[in-house]
């Protein structure tokens, strides 16, 4: 029974286009609209649940029910007054609270969206470097940014969607995920040009795909040698991925400069780019690149960001719902080997993804952290390794199966084959079989 979900969504086609306000949420033939959440669940309006694995895209650590701490830390911010135009303590607590944890970030800036934050870093690098182009890796995402929507390989770049011109493209380079070698060609002939190089530690919204040993690595040495910088997109993986320190402290890996979103605001509208002090300052007002916003350090997305991470940093949250990932990963992998032998499952800490791979994207490179994360891994060689691995997936027959099979089910998945799964301290083992009964029954 969905009548409520598509009245709204026939009006909604009339003032909003396609009917949303992002373009993911437009699933065919249409979205259901939410009344609220409850736990790992989402009710919509029709009064029918769903085992939640989308979470936002990636925002809710907790769950939809905050922890009595966080929601009267939120309703105290907001009874306050919604916002000032002027600072707040509560900035400054959170911004300590993130230095004081990710190794590489000693000063950051708060805006309002992760688009923001890559918008910012990418500025915040071609002026610190005073060089144009910037390597971003191909199949990569970094948010609604001119600079970085961008088809092609290598120079050969043009701008993904309409509205952009095309001198944008063509001071970004992409690359493939986890080829050092061609990172090295490129450096070759355009090390001095290059400002930086912007990439998710893994990728989250083109797989998932691990990084094989070294490839941050040997970024980190060409950045070094060309007098680039490393940017970290974190904006999904931070305070996801590696608990407290981030995926690049997982890594052991430190950019020069981390972009932020998602979790670090508590499930309110953020983005953040941090950073070594001497390039932070290069913003205005210490410095002279130009940065600024009206709600960016939003009173109440502060309060409910530093209560969320100080919560889970008291309750050990990642030791919980990193293993509910690994039960899910590992469940997983068993109705795969069963019910879909050439699809491959793909993850980490609490992410985690069916790719429906036709050809088990083998080749000679290793992923350092399959879906089991160790080398006992039996399908270790089939994880993708870049874009164009994970490109190959049969998107057609993931929609096909996946949203109606899984909706239908009870489940909420990201309704393409390309995003993360996201799993919070709300789901338990009860939700882990009932997702895995899922996943079995419409394989
Ligand atoms: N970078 C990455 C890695 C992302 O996953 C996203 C969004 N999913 C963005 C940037 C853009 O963030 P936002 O949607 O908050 O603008």
């Amino acid at each position: 029974m969905d009548e409520n979900s598509r009245a709204l969504y026939d009006r909604a086609l009339s003032v909003a286009p396609g009917g949303v306000n992002s373009s993911v949420r437009a699933i065919h033939p249409y979205p259901f609209f939410v009344e609220r959440g409850d736990g790992a669940h989402v009710i919509d309006a029709d009064g029918n649940r769903y085992l939640d694995c989308v979470m936002g895209y990636g925002p809710l650590l907790l769950g939809h029910d905050l922890p009595e701490r966080v929601q009267s830390a939120i309703q105290r911010e907001a009874a306050a007054g919604p916002m000032y135009g002027a600072p707040t303590e509560r900035e400054v607590e959170l911004a300590e609270f993130v230095t004081r944890h990710v190794p590489s970030v000693e000063m950051l800036r708060f805006v309002n969206s992760g688009t923001e934050a890559t918008v910012s870093a990418v500025r915040l690098a071609r002026a610190a470097t005073g060089r144009e182009k910037i390597v971003v890796m191909q199949g990569g995402y970094h948010g609604a940014q001119e600079s970085t929507l961008v088809a092609g390989e290598g120079h050969h770049t043009t701008p993904s969607s309409p509205g952009i011109p095309e001198s944008f493209a063509e001071h970004t380079i992409t690359v493939p995920f986890n080829d050092a070698e061609y990172a090295r060609g490129v450096f070759e002939n355009h090390g001095s040009e290059i400002a930086a190089v912007l990439t998710e530690p893994m990728l989250g919204n083109t797989g998932i795909v691990h990084p094989v040993d070294g490839y941050h690595e040997t970024l980190r040495e060409l950045c070094d040698t060309y007098g680039s910088l490393l940017i970290f997109d974190e904006v999904i993986t931070g305070f996801r991925v590696g608990g407290l320190q981030c995926a690049q402290g997982a890594l052991g890996v430190d950019p020069d400069l981390t972009t932020f979103g998602k979790i670090v605001g508590g499930g309110f509208p953020v983005g953040a780019i941090g950073g070594r002090t001497e390039l932070i300052e290069q913003f205005t007002p210490s410095g002279e690149v130009f940065q600024s916003g009206t709600f960016s350090g939003h009173p109440v997305t502060m309060a409910a960001g530093l209560e969320t991470l100080r919560y889970v940093a008291d309750e050990d949250v990642y030791e919980q719902v990193n293993a509910l990932g690994q039960e899910v990963r590992e469940g997983l992998t068993d109705v795969v080997a069963d019910r879909a032998p050439e699809y491959t499952v793909v993850g980490r800490d609490s992410m985690f993804k069916l790719i429906f791979t036709r050809d088990g994207a083998t080749d000679e490179r290793h992923c350092t952290a399959g879906c089991r994360q160790d080398e006992d891994c039996s399908r270790f060689e089939h994880c993708p390794k870049d874009g164009a691995d994970v490109g190959r997936a049969d998107t057609e027959r993931w929609e096909r199966l996946f949203w109606p099979a899984m909706k239908a089910q009870g489940v909420f998945l990201t309704p393409n084959q390309f995003e993360s799964q996201f799993l919070s301290a709300a789901h338990t083992e009860a939700d882990v079989e009932t997702l895995l009964d899922a996943y079995r029954e419409a394989l």
